[in-house]
């Protein structure tokens, strides 16, 4: 099964992508969690990425188009994978396309998790994660038993540089301007499935897992 977990920074792609993951034994793979360990890693690509992601801003498609080719040659992918944050353009979209065609194979369903502005910018600023494993919190909708630390490592927990208002603010503005469009491009495709993203993450999740059922989408690999 070939997954995109599509939505607004905040409306819980991580969070059900994680879940997906282990519900369905195929890999997440989040552009944002990948360029947040090149720049703590401080390669090449982490330091180019920075200066983007501080500022709230798309890293380059050229760049990130890159990256996701090479991961999505790894053989963990071959049972299927959960995209989370990209694509995040049009470009990115078709470069995509490009790249399932040649491996033969081709998406199953983009997922758009739909949530309120005012509700997006609560999750942003109150979200937490764990810097050894990368679990998501939340202070107020999903706290650790222990305040800073991760329930399931211990590792401590951080909040994201983008996270502050006004990067969130800025960030909010690039998925109106440059994301959002990619809604109507899949629903043109026939791939898009819209579910409410406001309830609590695992009537979020209840609903996703039926969507996929209903469609008779299954864990197996999709050839094109
Ligand atoms: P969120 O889930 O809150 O929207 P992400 O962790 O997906 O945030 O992304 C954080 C930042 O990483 C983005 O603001 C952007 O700078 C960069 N980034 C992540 N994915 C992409 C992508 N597909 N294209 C361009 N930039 C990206
Ligand atoms: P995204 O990857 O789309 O940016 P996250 O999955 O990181 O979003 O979620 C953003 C924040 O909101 C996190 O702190 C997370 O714990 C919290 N969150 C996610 N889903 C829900 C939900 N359904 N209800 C309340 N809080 C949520
Ligand atoms: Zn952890």
């Amino acid at each position: 099964m070939n997954l995109v977990l599509f939505g607004p920074p905040g409306a819980g792609k991580g969070t059900q992508s994680k879940k997906l993951e282990e519900y369905y034994g195929i890999p997440q793979i989040s552009t944002g969690d990948m360029l947040r360990a090149a720049r703590t890693a401080k390669t090449p690509l982490g330091l180019e990425a920075e200066k983007f992601m501080v500022a709230g801003k798309l890293v380059p498609d050229a760049v990130i188009t890159g990256l996701m080719e090479e991961r999505l040659k790894g053989k963990d992918c071959e049972g299927g994978f959960i995209l989370d944050g990209f694509p995040r353009t049009i470009s990115q979209a078709e470069s995509l396309q490009g790249t399932l065609k040649g491996q033969k194979r081709r998406l199953d369903r983009v997922i758009n998790i739909d949530v309120d502005e005012e509700e997006l910018a609560k999750r942003l600023t109150g979200r937490r994660q764990c810097s050894q494993c990368n679990r998501g919190y939340h202070l107020r909708f999903a706290p650790p038993q222990k305040a800073g630390f991760c329930d399931r490592c211990g590792g401590a927990l951080f909040q994201r540089d983008d996270d502050k208002e006004d990067t969130i603010r800025a960030r909010l503005k690039v998925y109106r301007d440059q994301t959002q469009p990619l809604i109507d491009h899949y629903r043109h495709g026939g791939l898009l499935v819209t579910v409410k993203g406001e309830a609590p993450v695992e009537e979020v999740f209840d609903s996703i897992v039926k969507v996929l059922e209903k469609d008779g989408v299954n864990a197996k690999v999709s050839a094109s």
